[in-house]
Protein backbone atom coordinates (compact mmCIF):
# COMPACT_ATOMS: atom_id res chain seq x y z
CA UNK A 1 0.00 0.00 0.00
CA UNK A 2 1.57 2.79 -0.90
CA UNK A 3 0.63 6.80 0.38
CA UNK A 4 -1.01 9.82 -1.45
CA UNK A 5 -1.78 13.07 -1.48
CA UNK A 6 -5.98 13.37 -1.89
CA UNK A 7 -7.39 16.37 -3.42
CA UNK A 8 -10.53 17.73 -2.01
CA UNK A 9 -12.52 19.64 -4.28
CA UNK A 10 -15.43 22.19 -2.75
CA UNK A 11 -18.36 20.37 -4.16
CA UNK A 12 -16.94 17.37 -2.11
CA UNK A 13 -15.74 14.87 -4.90
CA UNK A 14 -11.53 13.96 -4.84
CA UNK A 15 -9.26 12.97 -6.97
CA UNK A 16 -5.59 11.04 -6.09
CA UNK A 17 -3.11 13.57 -5.57
CA UNK A 18 0.88 13.42 -5.67
CA UNK A 19 2.65 10.37 -5.40
CA UNK A 20 4.35 10.50 -1.17
CA UNK A 21 5.57 7.25 0.12
CA UNK A 22 6.22 3.56 -1.04
CA UNK A 23 4.89 1.06 1.37
CA UNK A 24 7.41 -1.53 3.14
CA UNK A 25 6.54 -3.98 0.22
CA UNK A 26 9.71 -4.88 -2.23
CA UNK A 27 9.04 -3.18 -5.35
CA UNK A 28 10.56 -2.59 -8.28
CA UNK A 29 12.19 1.10 -8.21
CA UNK A 30 9.74 3.97 -9.08
CA UNK A 31 6.95 1.50 -8.67
CA UNK A 32 4.15 1.78 -6.48
CA UNK A 33 2.25 -1.61 -5.48
CA UNK A 34 -1.20 -0.30 -6.85
CA UNK A 35 -3.24 0.21 -3.55
CA UNK A 36 -3.51 3.50 -3.03
CA UNK A 37 -3.51 5.14 0.65
CA UNK A 38 -3.93 8.85 1.62
CA UNK A 39 -0.95 10.56 3.50
CA UNK A 40 -2.61 13.82 3.31
CA UNK A 41 -5.70 15.38 2.30
CA UNK A 42 -5.35 18.96 0.75
CA UNK A 43 -8.12 21.25 -0.12
CA UNK A 44 -8.51 23.05 -3.29
CA UNK A 45 -10.77 26.21 -3.37
CA UNK A 46 -12.60 24.88 -6.81
CA UNK A 47 -15.44 22.27 -7.76
CA UNK A 48 -14.00 19.89 -9.82
CA UNK A 49 -13.59 19.57 -13.56
CA UNK A 50 -17.14 17.33 -13.24
CA UNK A 51 -19.31 19.98 -11.11
CA UNK A 52 -17.47 22.86 -13.29
CA UNK A 53 -18.83 21.05 -16.38
CA UNK A 54 -22.40 20.52 -14.97
CA UNK A 55 -22.05 24.38 -13.76
CA UNK A 56 -21.42 25.57 -17.55
CA UNK A 57 -24.23 23.56 -18.35
CA UNK A 58 -26.62 24.77 -16.15
CA UNK A 59 -26.20 28.75 -16.94
CA UNK A 60 -26.35 27.59 -20.50
CA UNK A 61 -29.45 25.85 -19.90
CA UNK A 62 -31.03 29.03 -18.10
CA UNK A 63 -29.71 31.47 -20.72
CA UNK A 64 -31.71 28.75 -23.10
CA UNK A 65 -34.89 29.01 -20.69
CA UNK A 66 -34.39 32.49 -20.48
CA UNK A 67 -34.43 33.38 -24.09
CA UNK A 68 -37.38 31.00 -24.76
CA UNK A 69 -39.42 33.13 -22.03
CA UNK A 70 -38.55 36.43 -23.51
CA UNK A 71 -39.12 34.88 -27.28
CA UNK A 72 -42.86 33.56 -25.91
CA UNK A 73 -43.63 37.07 -24.68
CA UNK A 74 -43.24 38.39 -28.67
CA UNK A 75 -45.85 36.41 -29.81
CA UNK A 76 -45.92 33.63 -32.19
CA UNK A 77 -43.18 35.48 -34.27
CA UNK A 78 -40.35 33.32 -33.00
CA UNK A 79 -41.92 29.86 -33.16
CA UNK A 80 -39.15 28.35 -34.98
CA UNK A 81 -36.41 29.94 -32.69
CA UNK A 82 -38.32 28.66 -29.88
CA UNK A 83 -38.61 25.18 -31.21
CA UNK A 84 -34.86 24.92 -31.94
CA UNK A 85 -34.04 26.21 -28.11
CA UNK A 86 -36.69 23.73 -26.45
CA UNK A 87 -34.31 21.21 -28.69
CA UNK A 88 -31.24 22.74 -27.29
CA UNK A 89 -32.49 22.71 -23.85
CA UNK A 90 -33.78 19.09 -23.66
CA UNK A 91 -29.99 17.98 -25.38
CA UNK A 92 -28.25 19.93 -22.21
CA UNK A 93 -31.03 17.92 -19.66
CA UNK A 94 -29.56 14.60 -21.12
CA UNK A 95 -25.95 15.90 -21.24
CA UNK A 96 -26.21 17.28 -17.07
CA UNK A 97 -28.19 13.86 -16.41
CA UNK A 98 -25.45 12.24 -17.80
CA UNK A 99 -22.95 14.11 -15.80
CA UNK A 100 -24.59 14.02 -13.13
CA UNK A 101 -24.55 10.14 -13.29
CA UNK A 102 -20.57 10.43 -13.99
CA UNK A 103 -20.35 12.10 -10.52
CA UNK A 104 -22.47 9.21 -8.78
CA UNK A 105 -20.28 6.61 -9.89
CA UNK A 106 -17.00 8.45 -8.66
CA UNK A 107 -18.71 8.95 -5.64
CA UNK A 108 -19.12 5.36 -5.37
CA UNK A 109 -15.52 4.57 -6.36
CA UNK A 110 -16.32 2.93 -9.51
CA UNK A 111 -14.35 3.80 -12.48
CA UNK A 112 -11.48 5.47 -12.89
CA UNK A 113 -10.54 8.07 -10.53
CA UNK A 114 -8.46 9.65 -13.46
CA UNK A 115 -10.08 13.40 -14.18
ZN1 LIG B 1 -17.27 17.70 -8.07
Amino acid sequence: MCFFDQHRFVCGDWKWGHFRQHCNREYRLGETCGMKLIMQTVPVGKKCKLCENIDVKMRRRAAEVERVNRWQREGNKFQASIKKSMEGVKNLDAEIYELGCERNRRLQGIGSQEW
